[in-house]
């Protein structure tokens, strides 16, 4: 199958599914052409597909999050499920709701709570922690240009209320152990990284590979840990749209608010596209479409 060319017909397919809005809230993400679409598939046997805006940078936003939980896992291995949860919230990403019944502990690392704890455990254990989270990202997807974006970065940082509120309320129940400050500029950095289609595939391949990634060469998690980290991913990955998407592309995956989405097919490849508009829940309208498309066509999906 000519790949790149069922991209560019599915792309042409679709013509009027772009009608959402590009993220507005961090101030910086707003400057972002509503336009912009491009997706890269990347397999764990080294074959690579592009099509579209796939080499121009994005803010991935919060595809980061399961890098932070991979780093996490790493070092904590089961004990980090005494401060997260594995359960789908069906809320939007930033809620607060739940917190109180749980006792300050998020239902899952995918939403903005749990990736804030998840930063927390990571400052008990990195000395550097955003020069470290660099190194690794970069490690895994063999690329040393990924950076990130500090404007963006910045942006975000001058716009925490929220996460500060998560915080701090998460704190009065004894799951946050650090600085509040030093924990919104690990997550503000976190989610600043800026990255293309092509460098997301590559970083999210170790968890098409059981672990290891085929770039390094190196075992970045177990297979059985890679295994959880789908399965976190495919129920929590979209936030209260977890079932849409896994009803619809039928792929573990994760998105941000930058427009970008990453799905994975264990054993076989990862995909990346981006298209800023975000529909009401957050998620690019135009890549969940695309990616419906594309796994509903050739048949490449878990299920
Ligand atoms: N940095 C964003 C936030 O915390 C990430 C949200 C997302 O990409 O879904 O609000």
């Amino acid at each position: 199958m000519n790949i790149p060319a069922l991209f560019a017909e599915i792309h042409a397919s679709l013509p009027n599914v772009n009608t959402g809005r590009v993220a507005d809230y961090i101030p910086e993400l707003s400057k972002i052409d509503p336009t912009k679409f491009g997706v890269h598939a990347t397999t764990v046997d080294g074959r690579q597909f592009s099509y579209g805006d796939a080499a121009e940078g994005f803010s991935i936003q919060s595809i980061a999050k399961v890098l932070s939980l991979t780093m996490a896992y790493q070092r904590l291995d089961q004990n980090l499920w005494k401060r997260v949860g594995v359960e789908p919230s069906g809320t939007p990403f930033n809620s607060l709701i739940q917190l109180e019944a749980d006792r300050g502990i998020p239902r899952n690392p995918m939403m903005n709570a749990g990736a804030l704890v998840v930063c927390d455990v990571l400052l008990d254990y990195l000395a550097e922690p955003q020069r470290e989270l660099l190194a690794f990202v970069r490690s895994i997807s063999q690329d040393g240009t990924i950076n990130y974006n500090e404007a963006v970065a910045a942006s975000e940082r001058a716009n925490s209320d929220r996460h500060r509120a998560l915080i701090e309320f998460m704190r009065s129940f004894g799951n946050i152990d650090n600085d509040t400050d030093r924990i919104l500029n690990f997550y503000c950095h976190l989610c600043s990284l800026e990255m293309n289609c092509a460098q997301v595939s590559a970083t999210f391949l170790f968890l098409a590979n059981h672990g290891r990634s085929p770039l390094s060469g190196q075992q970045i998690v177990t297979g059985g840990m890679s295994k959880r980290i789908n399965a976190i991913m495919q129920l929590t990955g979209f936030y209260d749209e977890a079932g849409e998407f896994s009803y619809r592309v039928g792929l573990p995956g994760k998105s941000g608010v930058g427009g970008g989405i990453v799905a994975v097919l264990p054993g076989n490849y990862a995909i990346t596209v981006w298209s800023p508009p975000l529909n009401p829940k957050g998620n690019s309208e135009f890549g969940m479409a695309f990616l419906e498309e594309f796994t509903t066509r050739v048949g490449g999906s878990v299920f």
